[in-house]
């Protein structure tokens, strides 16, 4: 009880220090109204307005986040959201916002302190790992809903892509976000727990807001954009999206070193605290070999950051791809997280059902990379040692591989087979002509399993795919 009080008291005079001096810091350039409650700054600070996007004839309207965010405490991140729903296909009596990071660590480590619901009659429920809203009407297709959430993220846990090392913090999935919601089954989609592979997913969105961070970090991230304001101890950074994107990913550390190179319109940015790797010119020919294939990278940006990751290689974000330092990190890696930036930010899928698809395309990419230093033989060559894995396993929800082991075996190996028995069909032109298509129809959408089955049947004229994936797993 007592250090419950404690806490709370802290908490609140950590608060209060920091908007004061925010306040003290900022009041020349920005205007900050009262205290809410004790916690948070109840108006936004005024910012430059979401950037124009270079497809904006042609863009629907899309669902925004807009976040205030400070370190209330060393373990505490302090933030309120400002979510803009647009109906998009659930045009149903409820929305279903997910609590990321406790549904994949099961821990409560997002925790919402106030709600409240642009509509009247709304109710809500709140439960361990989603808060679910209810209206007394179906919401119409392309409404807005408002939702305004404060909540608090416990960043102690330490925890691998979540959480806080001596000099690092990982910020990834740590918002309540409105679930990917899939028409075919007329449902929103929850995440599971997993041990393994990436138990979660997003729509396509914008993003936009400030982080109020003490001076000695350093914050990380493709979407900031250019005018932080600071003084002797405090930094604010802000960011905006200017094309959707799927997450909004933070790197916090100390005694980060940064290696650029700025192409045309691009800036590769590499991220590290020591030893400098030799892997940004690598990402810069990587990124324009998938350019020529896929077609154009969604952003301005694209950040490369060493991060300590135990059992990871490298994972994929929006703009950015974590690398373990703990690994050594080569073409192949390099060239499999960058694949992802076309086959999990631009293109996205259900990554806890069909987790198949975005790690086979990404296996892939990074085979037609290799085969393009290494040439066909050694192409031929991967594609005979893939052969050898175990073809028992299937194609799989992330939830039916036991171990690691038989979900990397199945999702990666076997199933970037698919994709060279679709090659063997027509050759590759004709590959990177379907995939191409693929690219630019389900931009910032989610493909799922039966699209994309169903596409490739029409591209090749006939049921191709029964077949091949009958040559990939042992049916029983
Ligand atoms: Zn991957």
């Amino acid at each position: 009880m007592k250090k419950g009080k404690g806490k709370l008291l802290y908490m609140a005079v950590s608060a209060i220090i920091c908007l004061f001096l925010s306040y003290a810091i900022f009041s020349h350039v920005f205007t900050m109204s009262h205290i809410n409650e004790g916690k948070i700054i109840k108006r936004p600070l005024p910012r430059p307005k979401q950037q124009e996007s270079q497809h904006k004839h042609t863009e629907r309207k899309r669902t925004s986040y807009d976040f205030q965010m400070f370190f209330s405490s060393p373990q505490k991140l302090t933030a309120q959201q400002k979510i803009k729903y647009i109906v998009n296909g659930a045009k149903k009596q409820d929305i279903r916002i997910l609590l990321p990071a406790n549904l994949i660590y099961e821990e409560p480590l997002i925790k919402i302190k106030k709600i409240r619901i642009s509509q009247k009659d709304a109710k809500y429920k709140l439960q361990e790992g989603y808060l679910d809203i209810f209206f007394l009407q179906d919401l119409k297709e392309g409404e807005e809903v408002v939702l305004f959430i404060e909540f608090e993220v416990d960043i102690s846990r330490g925890k691998e892509r979540f959480g806080k090392t001596k000099n690092m913090i990982l910020l990834t999935n740590w918002y309540p976000v409105v679930a990917p919601f899939n028409e075919k089954q007329g449902d929103w989609c929850t995440f599971s727990p997993s041990r393994f592979g990436d138990p979660y997913f997003y729509e396509s969105v914008h993003f936009s807001g400030y982080f109020l961070i003490n001076k000695e970090w350093q914050v990380v991230s493709p979407l900031l954009t250019k005018n932080k304001e600071h003084d002797n101890k405090y930094n604010i950074y802000f960011f905006a999206t200017k094309e959707p994107v799927r997450d909004l990913t933070f790197v916090v550390g100390k005694n980060f070193k940064c290696e650029t190179i700025q192409k045309d319109n691009l800036e590769i940015a590499y991220y590290y605290v020591s030893p400098r790797r030799d892997i940004i010119r690598r990402a810069q020919d990587v990124l324009a070999f998938y350019e020529e294939i896929y077609g154009k990278y969604g952003l301005d940006k694209f950040l490369l950051v060493d991060v300590p990751l135990q059992n990871f290689w490298g994972t994929e974000y929006s703009g950015m791809v974590f690398l373990s330092t703990l690994k050594t990190v080569g073409a192949r890696t390099i060239a499999h997280e960058i694949g992802h930036q076309y086959w999990y930010y631009a293109v996205g899928t259900d990554q806890l059902n069909e987790p198949w698809i975005d790690e086979s395309l990404a296996t892939y990419s990074s085979l037609l990379y290799l085969e393009q230093l290494y040439g066909s033989a050694y192409y031929e060559n991967e594609i005979a040692s893939l052969k050898k894995f175990n073809k028992s396993y299937g194609l799989g929800a992330l939830s039916v591989y036991k171990t690691n082991k038989e979900y990397k075996d199945a999702t990666y190996r076997r199933a970037c087979l698919f994709w060279d028995y679709i090659r063997k069909l027509q050759g590759k032109a004709k590959l990177y002509q379907v995939l191409q298509k693929i690219q630019k129809d389900y931009k910032d959408r989610i493909l799922y399993h039966n699209d994309l089955i169903k596409i490739i049947n029409e591209e090749y004229k006939g049921d191709v795919t029964k077949e091949i994936l009958d040559k990939l797993y042992a049916t029983k």
